[in-house]
């Protein structure tokens, strides 16, 4: 059995803890070289040939810093190691012609380690970080595999690659000038009228590159990204800060390029748009930060049920104790619980901009979803409901205390994660705190690490901690799972669900992941209208109801995987979509 140990070095402070590790390990104590002193960075050097594995130093470790893990049998060699006691890949996705092949698996697991190689930006070496190997070894290590040729190609510069990076809001730190410009000269493939009238970029064609919402920057950027003219195409996160309909579109632009013959390849943890989007997934598994493994590649569906099961047959691995459950909700009857609060029919408006909510009761410990487009009104009716926002008429019954997590996260604190917990977080240090905030959001490994340089998915889970710590009658949540893995997506709604009965509140979660809305909503409202000039809210309703007023609207209707549940998009036109349009089915049969 093949041992690694990995050392976190943001972690391990030995001016503070005096190399416990050292002391404590048996093999130190034998007078061997198992742990070691850096003499450069001054920590740790864990030697895998000699360590036995008893995880001596793990528990001494007071800042969690070293892992011990015991790799499954049957890998075979990596395709990559950073380091001496770092992060390990193993196995690489299949890409070829033709296809898009999706990405799933958790943060830290190797996904953008994948697409920096893939990309040329990083060349593997094989596991031997001390002597790197050169191409011609790297390609002999790919025989036999579509990988060779794409190697062969990558080594000699015949390989042109475009990407769409996952962290869309520093684009206008490096991108100046109005939108069809940066446009016009991306488009080497002809496409930009396809392009533009499939993201429906339109309205925004004249608009300054720095002065995009999150959603347009996204639309902005896949749409360039898809211009080029290139033989691979990768695509990380295409589809944060997205609605359900411009996800879909941009599944209509990505598949444009498999149409065309390019190779193309997605990161995506909305399961339905990756559904979508791909031809073929590989899953990602093993331990975030230590090691991650690419599976066999599989057909989307099987891999996708594969991945919610938490089991792959042929590999023989479980990497989730249980399935993801899917239950279809018997509808809610109407008059059921307390009631948090109710209103009458309200309006609102703004210069330009007018908000109509039909009447409405919130229920206690219910979890309400809203969807619809972005600027539509949701953040304006959680205001009106929190009393900050008066409406121009109608009546909320009760004020209520409300705590709201923003779409768009701030990361400008100047300090520690514990420094910003102590100053924002209700109950910071209780053992409730611990058992119901921190243990599930891991707030713990995050606690040395600076806001600023906190990762999208890191951030957000601060933020939905430090609002779910609050006290409140009423949690608002715009767009949670942004940058969340399909686990953190699980894990949060999990923990929202706990605290909101436990405190005897509510909550409104607004979000565009069918799958996470599915998984989440005791009932749901459907924003509806013009975005930035009128919108329409119905009142909370159950959520089949709901979501076939939705996606009447957008002209999408989904299915249930008969294995596992899980709402599938049906194609345009196929038979399914025709026949649930005209009975009006639009979710699931
Ligand atoms: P994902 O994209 O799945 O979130 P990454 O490929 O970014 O994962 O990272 C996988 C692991 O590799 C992480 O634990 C990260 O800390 C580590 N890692 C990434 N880049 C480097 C690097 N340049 N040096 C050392 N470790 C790295
Ligand atoms: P959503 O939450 O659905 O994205 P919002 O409620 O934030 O939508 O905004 C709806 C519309 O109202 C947008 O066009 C927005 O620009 C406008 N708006 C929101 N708040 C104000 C305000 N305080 N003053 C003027 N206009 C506003
Ligand atoms: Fe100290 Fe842990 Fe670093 Fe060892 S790994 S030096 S115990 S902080
Ligand atoms: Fe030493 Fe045991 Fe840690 Fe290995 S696991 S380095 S043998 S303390």
């Amino acid at each position: 059995m093949t041992r690694i140990a990995i050392l976190d070095h943001d972690r391990c402070q030995p001016k503070k803890c005096n190399y416990l590790c050292i002391e404590y390990c048996p093999g130190v104590r034998m007078g061997e070289d198992t742990i070691i002193i850096n003499e450069k960075t001054k920590k740790p050097i864990i030697s895998e040939e000699l360590c036995s594995g008893c995880g001596i130093c793990t528990n001494r470790c007071p800042f969690n810093a070293i892992s011990i893990i015991n790799l499954p049998e049957a890998l075979e060699d990596p395709v990559h190691r950073y380091g001496e006691n770092m992060f390990e890949l193993f196995g690489l996705p299949v890409i070829s012609q033709g296809d898009v092949v999706g990405l799933i698996g958790p943060n830290g697991i190797g996904k953008s380690t994948i697409s920096r190689i893939l990309s040329g930006e990083l060349k593997p070496n094989l596991g031997d970080y001390e002597n790197p190997p050169g191409w011609d070894e790297i390609i002999n290590f790919f025989r036999g595999s579509q990988l060779q040729e794409y190697f062969k190609k990558l080594s000699t510069g015949k390989l042109k690659t475009v990407h769409k990076p996952q962290l869309i809001d520093l684009i206008p730190e490096y991108v100046e000038g109005r939108v069809d410009e940066l446009l016009t000269r991306a488009d080497e493939r002809g496409k930009l009228d396809f392009v533009i009238e499939t993201l429906e970029l339109e309205p925004i064609l004249k608009r300054d590159i720095k002065k995009l919402s999150g959603g347009e920057l996204q639309s902005i950027a896949i749409a360039a990204a898809a211009l080029r003219d290139a033989d691979f195409y990768y695509f990380d996160e295409p589809t944060s800060w997205l609605d359900v309909k411009q996800r879909l579109n941009v599944v209509k632009v990505i598949r444009s390029l498999q149409e065309d013959g390019k190779a193309v390849m997605v990161i995506e943890h909305d399961l339905a748009a990756l559904d979508a989007l791909s031809d073929y997934v590989h899953v990602l598994y093993g331990k975030p930060g230590a090691y991650g493994v690419v599976s066999k590649r599989r057909g989307v569906r099987v891999g996708i049920n594969a991945y919610i099961k938490g089991f792959l047959r042929e590999e023989n691995v479980r990497f989730r104790k249980s399935e993801i459950q899917f239950k279809i909700k018997p509808p809610t009857p109407e008059e059921e619980g307390e009631t948090l609060t109710e209103y009458s029919n309200l309006t609102k408006s703004y210069n330009g901009f007018q908000l109509n909510v039909e009447e409405g009761k919130i229920y206690l410990k219910e979890i309400v979803t809203a969807f619809g487009p972005n600027g539509i009104g949701k953040t304006t009716f959680a205001k009106i409901l929190a009393g900050v926002e008066k409406p121009d008429k109608g009546k909320v019954k009760k004020k209520l205390k409300v705590a709201y997590k923003p779409q768009y996260l701030k990361s400008d604190f100047k300090g520690t994660v514990r420094e910003f917990l102590h100053l924002k977080a209700q109950g910071y240090g209780t053992k409730i705190f611990k058992s119901e905030i921190a243990r599930p959001f891991s707030l713990e490994e995050l606690e040395d690490k600076r806001v600023e340089e906190l990762s999208g998915g890191e951030l957000q889970r601060l933020a939905i901690a430090t609002t779910l710590s609050m006290d409140a009658d009423l949690y608002v949540f715009d767009e949670p799972t942004a940058f969340l893995d399909v686990e953190q997506r699980l894990m949060a709604a999990k923990a929202m669900r706990k605290i909101i009965e436990n405190k005897d509140s509510s909550a409104i979660i607004i979000d565009h992941d069918i799958i996470f809305l599915d998984y989440i909503s005791d009932r749901a409202m459907v924003f509806h209208g013009t975005p930035s000039i009128e919108g329409y809210a119905t009142s909370p309703t159950e959520l089949r109801k709901a979501m076939n007023s939705f996606l009447s609207q957008v002209g999408i209707t989904f299915r249930r995987d008969k294995e596992t549940r899980r709402p599938r998009v049906n194609k345009l036109n196929s038979f399914l979509d025709r026949k649930q349009k005209e009975i009006g089915e639009y979710y699931y049969l």
